[in-house]
């Protein structure tokens, strides 16, 4: 089954409104007449109502990096699906490692948001990937393994199969270390292994992975010409407006 290729961009903790908007009206003519491939941008929580706006009438999605599992309630400085929806939003980032290793996020979190999304119609992408201790020990299989079974624990087939994962070697996130294409693809390869166990090999056909670490325009398209990557994930290539528009050209 032909997937629809999703490249998302984490701006992380970058950008005010006024810059939000910049990028928003530097890249939505020129990006008026992709088809076959979802473009969103995942932004902090402070522009995604202007995000939402200014790229009205766009085929851009726009998405956050994080959500609290609560419906609503006494959580100071988080924020719950419902609001996220409430704006317009359309996906939401959950488990990424910089989230796993400073704000203390485990297997379980990211499963209690992954069904929070769920529940409210947002479309997680959920971040797995090993660190280079883990791969120099040949733990990688083993650890996206255990991330995705967890992260998936209590889902059903039909929802499982509409969410997105993004494998995200943590050794690769920033540091201008890519993976080799083949070998992200060996990866992928083996979490849609997981979800066709999980499930059965037509949820696995039908859910999309990403692989994200240090990509741009110049090396998206030897991932995406790979069988089993369906996007990418993509930080700092995804902050200027030409970046952004060269990733999706490049796809
Ligand atoms: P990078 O980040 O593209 O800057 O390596 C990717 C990510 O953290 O999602």
């Amino acid at each position: 089954m032909s997937r629809t290729p999703v490249i998302a961009g984490n701006w992380k903790m970058y950008k005010t409104t006024a810059e939000a908007r910049e990028f928003a009206a530097a890249v939505k003519n020129e990006l008026q007449n992709v088809s076959g491939v979802e473009m969103v941008v995942c932004a902090p929580f402070t522009t995604l109502s202007v995000l939402q706006e200014a790229l009205a009438g766009s085929k851009i999605a726009v998405g956050a990096q994080n959500i609290h599992f609560a419906e609503e309630g006494a959580y100071t400085g988080e924020v719950a699906p419902r609001m996220l929806t409430d704006l317009g939003v359309r996906y939401v980032i959950i488990g990424h490692s910089e989230r796993r290793a400073y704000f203390n996020e485990t297997n379980e979190t990211v499963n209690k948001k992954v069904q929070a999304a769920l529940k409210h119609d947002l479309v997680p992408i959920v971040c797995v990937g090993e660190d280079l201790s883990e791969r120099e020990a040949g733990q990688t299989f083993s650890i996206v393994e255990t991330q995705t079974r967890a992260a998936l624990a209590g889902i059903e087939a039909g929802q499982a199969a509409g969410l997105t994962i993004a494998y995200e070697p943590i050794w690769a996130i920033g540091t201008g270390k890519s993976s080799t294409a083949a070998d992200a693809n060996e990866v992928i390869a083996h979490i849609r292994k997981t979800v066709a166990e999980l499930y059965d090999g037509e949820t696995a056909s039908r859910i999309r992975i990403q692989y994200g670490g240090s990509v741009k325009p110049e090396n998206i398209g030897e991932y995406l010409a790979q069988p089993d990557i369906d996007g990418a994930l993509v930080g700092g290539a995804s902050l200027a407006p030409d970046s952004y528009v060269g990733l999706i050209r490049g796809a």
